[in-house]
C-alpha cells in the first residue's frame, strides 16, 4: 500500500481518512506524522521535532495532501494534537500549536511532566544520566561530551501547557482508544482508530525500538516494554499498524514475535559476555561495536536496559561488591551468578 512517498493515504470504514506524512525531523532521521480526518474531527498524531527543516517538511506534506487528494484543511485548523510520547522528534513542534492555533493538546499522564516542566526534567535527567555513565565505566571526558550533547539536544524546547491528560483505555475525540504501553518511554501510547492502530515507537517495522534502563527513567525498561508488547498483541480487531517511523506493519503479531525474540537473543548474549566480570561500557561495545557521538549513549542505554533486566532477576550479580559498598559511585562489574 503505502510506499516511501512523503504522503500516503489510508481509507477506512465510514469515510475516515488517515494521512501519513514522512518528515525529516533531524538530519537523516525520518518520522511518520499522521493526520486523521473522520468527517467531524481533525487530529494530528505527533508533530515533528520543531527544527526548521522538520516544520518545513510538515508544511510541504500538508500541501501535497491538499493537491493530490483534494483535502482543504490547513495546519492551523487542526483541532486536536495527540502526542504519542515525549521524545523530541515526536513532540518538539507542539509549541506552535499551543501558541498559534486553537488546537487541544493531548499527552499521557506519565509524559505530561516533560512537556509542562521541561527545564526541570532536563536538569534531573542529566544528573541521573551522570550517575549511570559513571557506573558504566565511561571515561570522564567521554561522559562530559555525552552530557553536553544530551543537554544541548534538549535545549531548544520551552515548556508548554497541556489541555488533556490521557490515561490507559481513555476514549478521545471520536471514540479513538488510548492504549498505554510504557517501556520505550514512560507515557508511550498507541492510538486505535477503528481497525487501525497507530503504534508510534512501541512497534516499528524494521528496527527494534530503543530501550533504556528504568534506573534512569522510571516506567522505561525492558520489563515493562515486553509486557506492553503482549498487551498490544491482545487488542482485538486490528488490521493495520501504522508506526512512528519506517513502513506500515500489515501483521502485528509476527512483528511482536520478532521483537520479543530479538530481546531474548540479546539477553542471552549479555549473559555470555558476563561469564567474565564486565562493566557496562564493555558489554555495550561487545554488543554494538565502537560507537561515537550520541549513538554511543543510545548503545549504552540499550545495553543497560538488558543488564538491568537480568540483574533484577538475579541472573547477574555484582562482581566488585566490596568496592561498591565502600566507594561513592564506582564502576560496577557484572558477572553471571555462580
Ligand atoms: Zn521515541
Ligand atoms: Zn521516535
Amino acid at each position: 500500500m503505502a510506499s516511501d512517498a512523503i504522503v500516503a493515504r489510508y481509507l477506512k470504514r465510514g469515510g475516515v481518512r488517515i494521512y501519513r506524512f514522512r518528515v525529516e525531523t533531524f538530519p537523516g532521521h525520518f518520522n511518520n506524522i499522521y493526520l486523521i480526518l473522520d468527517g467531524l474531527h481533525s487530529t494530528l498524531f505527533d508533530v515533528g521535532s520543531g527544527l526548521p527543516d522538520s516544520n518545513a517538511g510538515l508544511d510541504t506534506a500538508m500541501h501535497e495532501m491538499q493537491e493530490r487528494f483534494g483535502e482543504s484543511i490547513r495546519l492551523e485548523q487542526v483541532q486536536h494534537v495527540v502526542i504519542s510520547h515525549s521524545h523530541m522528534d515526536h513532540f518538539g513542534h507542539v509549541g506552535y500549536f499551543v501558541r498559534d492555533t486553537s488546537a487541544q493538546i493531548y499527552v499521557h499522564e506519565l509524559d505530561a511532566r516533560v512537556l509542562q516542566n521541561f527545564e526541570e526534567r532536563i536538569v534531573l535527567a542529566s544528573k541521573d544520566l551522570r550517575v549511570f555513565m559513571e557506573r558504566s565505566g565511561l571515561k570522564p571526558q567521554a561522559r562530559n561530551t555525552l552530557e553536553e550533547m544530551y543537554r544541548f539536544s534538549k535545549s531548544f524546547f520551552k515548556s508548554i501547557r497541556v489541555d488533556r491528560i490521557l490515561k490507559d483505555r481513555d476514549r478521545i475525540i471520536n471514540g479513538y482508544v488510548v492504549h498505554h504501553v510504557p517501556g520505550h518511554c514512560p507515557g508511550q501510547i498507541c492510538l486505535q482508530v477503528d481497525e487501525v492502530l497507530l503504534t508510534a515507537d512501541h512497534v516499528l517495522s524494521r528496527i527494534t525500538p530503543h530501550q533504556s534502563p528504568a534506573s534512569i527513567t522510571p516506567f522505561c525498561g525492558l520489563e515493562l516494554y515486553l509486557a506492553s508488547l503482549e498487551k498490544i498483541r491482545q487488542v482485538p480487531g486490528v488490521s493495520l499498524a501504522l508506526p512512528g517511523h519506517e513502513s506500515d506493519i500489515a501483521e502485528l503479531a509476527p512483528r511482536i514475535d520478532a521483537i520479543t525474540a530479538h530481546h531474548a537473543r540479546r539477553l542471552a548474549q549479555v549473559l555470555d559476555i558476563c561469564r567474565e566480570p564486565s562493566a557496562l561500557v564493555e558489554i555495550s561495545k561487545r554488543l554494538f561495536g565502537e560507537r561515537s557521538g550520541y549513538t554511543r549513549l543510545l548503545a549504552l542505554e540499550e545495553a543497560g536496559a538488558h543488564v538491568e533486566y537480568l540483574f533484577q532477576r538475579g541472573e547477574l550479580a555484582i562482581a566488585n561488591l566490596d568496592q561498591v559498598a565502600s566507594e561513592a559511585n564506582p564502576v560496577i562489574f557484572y558477572e553471571v551468578r555462580k
